[in-house]
């Protein structure tokens, strides 16, 4: 099976480029618009049409608005870069689509299903991970190009190479032995509920316990939050634990458990460094920023709906930050951030994360938001250091790598591990 895969931009924001630059071995295209073979083609949108320019040349308009490049070997995109390549240009293997689409420069691959997925699982998960932890991912990851969370067919394309979006695929590159094994032992292999390809959401630590669906993600094409829940991404727990989850004690219970019992496992996913976490920010950094980045949320158009001002519309001193409402693994839902001109929500898991970007300390934005704050008071009861302390890497819902891992080494199969993270799911060859 051939699928299309979306290739973004340097940062992996847009799929909209600038500029493509393509070179490999003997490029050349379906339709004969290439007098002969080249080695390198340059591509932009002027005046709304496709140009091309070829070495020494001058650019024209490419008729038809596209044009598909094949080469002898890997097609290498220099106007980009990856990570993951080391800071080099990512190399495919496939044709290359390069079109104006209603003015914007597309870049799209046309590759196999099986060889994209060898792409995504070098991406996604270290080799050294358990066999039966990699087939895992091979499953997610064949799903999830059949039915990715945002459609891309208004883009022409199956799947985007972006992990802000669908899954990494950063090309073409040194395919470990164990990786191919996962791909070929689970050929065609697809997770179903009744009797379609699942949404197969995945992500690296849960923190003790995956999350329900509509806790941290909306409507795909509404933007509705919570969207309606979908049965098999249901939060899991990952150990037997004392204290009830979804509230700020079982967060604060898992935290200090693997924090006190280095050696010993409290749950499926608690060994690696990933499973906690936290962020220490002084007054005059939040202050200085969190305004800032609250305001471009409010203001951006995929976020906005998510950020409620108080009243006044103004972001005052924060006076301190509350949880007001937590999905079934304690992941944050709403967030309240107490300031002098009134109180701001912030809603939803990403848009929440997001909210914490700061770059005096380099953050983009927090691991996850299963969170619980320590606020730190001066004399004047004004806010001196916060401390946010958090569970898991990622957004916790459906597979988790880590917890996978985990089942993998106690003996656990790979259907019996998906079983675990997709209830009522079934797996089939398609
Ligand atoms: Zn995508």
């Amino acid at each position: 099976m051939q699928i299309w895969v979306a290739i973004s931009n340097n940062d992996l924001t847009s799929l909209d480029h600038k500029e493509v630059v393509l070179e490999g071995a003997s490029l050349s295209d379906q339709a004969g618009n290439l007098s002969g073979a080249a080695s390198q083609l340059r591509f932009s949108v002027v005046r709304n049409q496709l140009h091309l320019t070829l070495p020494g040349q001058a650019a024209r308009v490419v008729l038809g608005d596209q044009i598909v490049i094949a080469a002898k070997g890997p097609i290498t995109v220099m106007s980009i870069k990856r990570a993951g390549g080391k800071g080099l240009h990512p190399s495919y293997l496939g044709e290359i689509r390069v079109a104006n689409l209603n003015g914007k420069l597309r870049v799209s691959l046309r590759v196999g299903l099986d060889q994209y997925l060898r792409g995504v699982l070098t991406a996604e998960m270290p080799a050294s991970y358990h066999a039966e932890a990699l087939k895992c991912q091979a499953l997610a990851a064949r799903t999830y190009a059949l039915k990715p969370r945002l459609p891309h067919d208004s883009d022409n394309a199956n799947v985007c190479d972006s992990y802000m979006c669908c899954q990494y695929f950063a090309g073409l590159g040194q395919i470990d032995e164990r990786i191919e094994r996962a791909v070929v032992a689970t050929a065609g292999q697809v997770l179903t509920y009744q009797g379609q390809p699942l949404l197969a959401l995945f992500s690296s630590n849960a923190g003790g316990h995956t999350e329900n669906y509509e806790n941290c993600f909306s409507d795909p094409v509404t933007n509705e939050f919570p969207p309606a829940p979908l049965p098999y991404l249901a939060g899991r727990p990952e150990g037997k634990f004392s204290v009830a989850a979804g509230t700020e004690e079982f967060l604060r219970y898992l935290y200090q458990a693997t924090a006190v019992k280095h050696e010993t496992q409290i749950s499926m996913d608690s060994w690696t460094p990933k499973f906690h976490w936290q962020v220490k920010l002084n007054a005059d950094a939040l202050e200085s920023q969190m305004h800032h980045v609250v305001e471009k949320l409010a203001a951006a158009k995929d976020t906005a709906p998510f950020v409620i001002p108080p009243k006044s519309g103004k972001f005052g001193h924060i006076h301190g930050l509350e949880v007001l409402k937590r999905g079934v693994s304690g992941v944050a839902i709403v967030l309240k951030i107490k300031t002098s001109t009134g109180d701001w929500q912030i809603k939803k898991e990403l848009v929440i994360r997001k909210a914490f970007a700061n770059t005096d300390i380099k953050l983009a934005r927090l691991s996850s938001a299963r969170i619980f704050f320590a606020h730190d008071y001066d004399n004047l009861k004004l806010l001196k250091n916060l401390t946010v302390y958090g569970l898991g890497f990622g957004h916790g819902v459906g597979l988790q790598q880590t917890g996978a891992q985990g089942f993998a080494k106690a003996g656990f199969d790979y259907k019996k591990i998906l079983g675990h993270y997709f209830p009522g799911s079934n797996i089939e060859v398609m």
